[in-house]
């Protein structure tokens, strides 16, 4: 297997998204007409049906939800194992991506982690 994760495929839906990892920030759509923030990206509002998103930049902040310990990977550039997890955001989100920088047997539900926007995947590390 390729040492090299896969890389983003925009689309332009979320061509926003990924063009604000790529500067270091976590941006979400937000919904002009019920204020909620949904993610991962749609095209229309899953809460009110409207269809006012525009990204809004987020500070990166959010709890474990749930997680688990990828013992077999199938992706290149991920070596287990490794953890993947929801994340909840502060915002009222939740997030999806892999905890680096901690044993995974050291990962709990409830725990504090940022993201980390350094790579072009991003990535989230406990706070
Ligand atoms: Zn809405």
């Amino acid at each position: 297997m390729s040492p090299t994760p896969p890389a983003p495929v925009p689309s332009p839906l979320t061509a926003p998204y990924w063009a604000a990892c790529g500067r270091g920030r976590l941006a979400l759509q937000r919904c002009g007409g019920c204020a909620r923030f949904v993610h991962f990206p749609e095209p229309s509002c899953p809460f009110c049906g409207g269809d006012d998103l525009a990204y809004e930049r987020v500070d990166g902040r959010g709890t474990v939800h749930t997680f688990s310990v990828v013992h077999r990977s199938f992706l290149p550039g991920f070596a287990p194992p490794y953890v993947i997890a929801w994340i909840d955001l502060p915002e009222g989100a939740r997030a999806f991506g892999d905890i680096v920088g901690r044993a995974p047997e050291t990962v709990r539900i409830g725990q504090a982690v940022r993201a980390d926007l350094s790579g072009p995947l991003p990535h989230w590390r406990p706070a």
